[in-house]
């Protein structure tokens, strides 16, 4: 898409730190780093979300995901590694193409807040509801 910035990044019209690059992918630093090495991993044809994705780049994504994690680990000395990836402006998708974020975070760092929700008991009977209803159309 033309006015796309992620589709600007793998064009190389708008600079970026390249972390990793294949035939389908492109990995790049994020530029407001929730902690040191977060990367974004993207697939190269533009894709809004997890609903338009092709299902071969997904794959690709998720491949390259864990070579990351293993970087981030052996290069970063991260001790634990959040992939964090939002779709449609509910849960603050910001850029409008598919993105991968990889956080890594040490021991000794605060915990991330989207990774360290109080965990609050739920009503079963509401929960077993919803479970049928993803169920039925899976
Ligand atoms: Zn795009």
């Amino acid at each position: 898409m033309d006015d796309c910035i992620f589709c600007k990044i793998v064009k190389g019209e708008i600079p970026s730190f390249k972390v990793y690059e294949d035939d389908r992918v492109y990995a790049f630093a994020d530029i407001n780093p929730v902690s040191e090495g977060h990367t974004l991993i993207i697939p190269k044809a533009h894709a809004e979300n997890l609903g338009e994705i092709a299902e071969a780049d997904l794959m690709a994504i998720h491949r390259v995901s864990q070579k990351m994690y293993q970087a981030m680990r052996s290069a970063l000395g991260a001790d634990g590694v959040a992939l964090v990836q939002a779709n449609g402006k509910a849960v603050n998708q910001v850029v409008m193409h598919y993105h991968l974020h990889l956080i890594p975070r040490k021991n000794s760092e605060s915990r991330l807040s989207v990774t360290s929700w109080e965990l609050v008991p739920g009503d079963m009977d509401a929960i077993k509801v919803t479970s049928e209803k993803l169920a039925a159309v899976l």
